[in-house]
């Protein structure tokens, strides 16, 4: 069966996400996911009805959130289908190229591949930031560039500065599009504001990071109106189903947003409480973080890993050499794992 399929997913390798990799435990601390399992109400009639490809309620209460026109949203199926979008919508296979500068995330490479566009790759530098003239020298047949900031799985933001001047390097040739699938953790940090002045700026939000989602499947696209009339002639027609318009209309409530708020505080706290026990252990160098998560670095990171997996506390380990990625879970997640590391270091 496999000899069917298209010579460029023959080779393809797909993407280990935290649940294929698995492990068995109860401190799950490798997918960024929130420790919090918010209730929500559903109205289960209509189901005999498409839903509409946009629903309306739901893109006016994120463009609220958001601070933009509801004619700048696109809702899709998690970021992760916002990714895609961009690919399909602006590189032409065998002749376009995505950029991204890795370390990050998987998924803009995965994306190119499935499709068979090529990637251009401009790893970030020492301190994880935007290589400007190495980028400068690539974008040649580039159309889309993909930025994370908060960056995972480093945890630092990109400079506001580095991003504008990417922007006016790509002006009229290329989309810079800032994943911000963790902004809502430093809703300071977002580029949202440049929307305004930048036609070529596209925005990745999602809802399964601090909305506490991961299991809707809910992402949004945030660009100018005609980016946004792009991506919907390549979307699905039906994209998002009526349960999720419904949830994701009540987490971007009043008290939706009220209860994001606040456990998004919760969360910030924890990663802190994590963040100074790891540091005060010699030998752990815990890296600045403005997601849910901290990039950390141990003597041994490989050893540590599976001694963590044998004892069921799940971590994800890292492209970097010796650094684990650990979400900012609960409080009694963080203790245990805080606890059970400090052990393994005396
Ligand atoms: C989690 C994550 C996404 C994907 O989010 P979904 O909405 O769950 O598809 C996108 N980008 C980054 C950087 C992420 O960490």
């Amino acid at each position: 069966m496999e000899k069917l399929a298209r010579e460029q997913v023959q080779k393809l390798t797909p993407y280990m996400s935290a649940r294929r990799i698995g492990g068995s435990g109860d401190v799950w601390l490798n997918a960024n996911e929130s420790p919090f399992d918010n209730e929500y109400q559903l109205n289960l009639s209509g189901l005999n009805r498409y839903p509409g490809c946009q629903p309306e309620g739901m893109l006016s209460a994120y463009a609220a959130y958001a601070g933009v026109q509801p004619e700048q949203v696109l809702t899709t199926r998690g970021a992760d289908e916002g990714i895609e979008l961009m690919v399909r919508a602006f590189c032409e296979p065998g002749e376009d190229a995505i950029l991204y500068c890795p370390p990050t995330y998987g998924m803009y490479a995965i994306s190119a591949e499935t499709i068979g566009v090529e990637r251009r790759v401009v790893p970030l530098t020492s301190d994880w930031q935007l290589d400007l003239p190495t980028i400068e020298a690539s974008l040649d047949g580039v159309k889309v560039v993909f930025v994370c900031s908060p960056n995972n799985p480093t945890g630092n933001l990109v400079r506001r500065e580095d991003i504008i001047t990417l922007l006016e390097l790509t002006k009229d040739r290329a989309i810079v599009v800032m994943d911000e699938a963790y902004i809502d953790f430093c809703p300071e940090a977002s580029t949202v504001d440049l929307l305004a002045q930048y036609e070529n700026l596209a925005i990745l939000r999602t809802m399964s990071k601090a909305f506490a989602l991961a299991g809707l499947r809910c992402g949004y696209t945030l660009a100018n109106a005609e980016l946004i009339q792009v991506l919907l002639k390549v979307i699905a027609p039906y994209p998002v189903s009526l349960p999720v318009a419904e949830i994701a209309q009540q987490a971007l409530s009043e008290s939706g947003l009220a209860r994001m708020k606040y456990q998004v505080l919760d969360i910030n706290t924890n990663r802190a409480y994590l963040q100074a026990g790891l540091s005060a252990i010699s030998g752990v160098k815990v890296f600045d973080g403005w997601g849910n998560y901290l990039l950390v670095e141990f003597p041994d990171g490989d050893a540590l890993f599976k001694a963590t997996w044998d004892h069921g506390i799940i971590l994800r380990n890292s492209p970097i050499e010796n650094c684990i990625r650990i979400s900012a879970g609960n409080r009694e997640e963080c203790e245990k794992t805080l606890t059970f590391i400090r052990n393994y270091y005396q």
